[in-house]
């Protein structure tokens, strides 16, 4: 974290957990153990196949086979399934799944009708549109329908629906690895920005090593199957980040520490996609 004094409370808990795909015999996560902090920003990466993506989904328990085969997980107090419940998290992947038949707005407003929630209709539409604005889609677009906006602009809506039921915590599967890298670089400072202004713990998969290491405040490096963590890389640059700091020396030495810790973990071969 960027303040050392402070030490906020844990948000998230993992302890000795696995996961055991049995249909498959496939042993995708072993011997997991990972704190987090309230309001850290934390990024995930490993080759194909190290378990990232069942990590969020045993956190989000949306797995379609149930939850971890060994250990525990604990989420601001509450296991996955009551934090689910709860509505405890949004989720953003890496196509915006927003519903095409529905135009940019009543996609936004979907969460609160899935929740049922008892905030009266203006309310919610009231912190819809400032969700809109804080991600700087411009009004003319509300009205549209998915299909009719650019991927970069689907994806900020995508985090306006996650955000909407104001949860404290965000997962995030990928959610720049299909735009260009202009887009990629613009969503970035986005997330950052959001981040910033809502103080949300976020954890995010990634291919990148550089996005990885720009936005986080720790790498968490996953071995190949089955996943466990090589090592946790704090990443000492000053908040706000700042695209030049992508230049420095310091950066190339963080970026190495995490290709490094990939290739120790043997997953450094060429084709385990991991990018820069
Ligand atoms: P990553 O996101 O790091 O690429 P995944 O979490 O998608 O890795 O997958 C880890 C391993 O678990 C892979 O071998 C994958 O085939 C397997 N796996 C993922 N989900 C399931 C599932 N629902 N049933 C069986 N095997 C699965």
């Amino acid at each position: 974290m960027t303040n050392p004094e402070s030490t906020p409370p844990i948000a998230i808990r993992l302890i000795n957990v696995k996961k055991y795909f049995k249909d498959r015999d496939v042993e995708a996560l072993d011997g997991i153990n990972l704190e987090v902090a309230q309001g850290e920003f934390l990024s995930l990466i490993g080759p194909s196949g190290s378990g990232k993506s069942t990590l969020l989904e045993l956190l989000g328990d949306i797995g379609d086979e149930g939850g971890p085969t060994g250990g525990e997980i604990l989420i601001e107090d509450k296991t996955p399934q009551e934090l689910r419940q709860a509505r405890g998290y949004g989720i953003v992947f890496q196509d915006s799944i927003l519903f095409p038949w529905y135009r940019v707005f009543e996609n936004c407003l979907l969460p609160f009708r899935i929740a049922k929630s008892k905030l009266r209709k203006e309310e919610q539409v009231k912190r819809i549109e400032s969700l809109l604005e804080m991600v700087g889609l411009d009004r003319k677009f509300w009205p549209y329908y998915p299909k009719e906006l650019s991927g970069g602009m689907q994806q900020r809506v995508a985090i306006v629906r996650a955000l909407a039921l104001d949860p404290p915590l965000l997962l995030m599967d990928e959610p720049f690895g299909a735009l260009d890298d202009l887009t990629r670089k613009s969503m970035q400072m986005l997330l950052l920005d959001i981040w910033a202004k809502t103080r949300k713990t976020i954890l995010m998969v990634t291919h990148s090593i550089s996005e990885a290491c720009f936005m986080s405040d720790r790498v968490v490096v996953l071995s190949q199957r089955p996943g466990r963590i090589v090592r946790m890389i704090s990443i000492p640059l000053d908040r706000p980040r700042d695209r030049s700091m992508t230049e420095t020396k310091a950066f190339a030495r963080i970026c190495g520490m995490v290709r490094e810790a990939l290739g120790s973990g043997g997953g450094a071969e060429e084709d385990t996609a991991i990018k820069d």
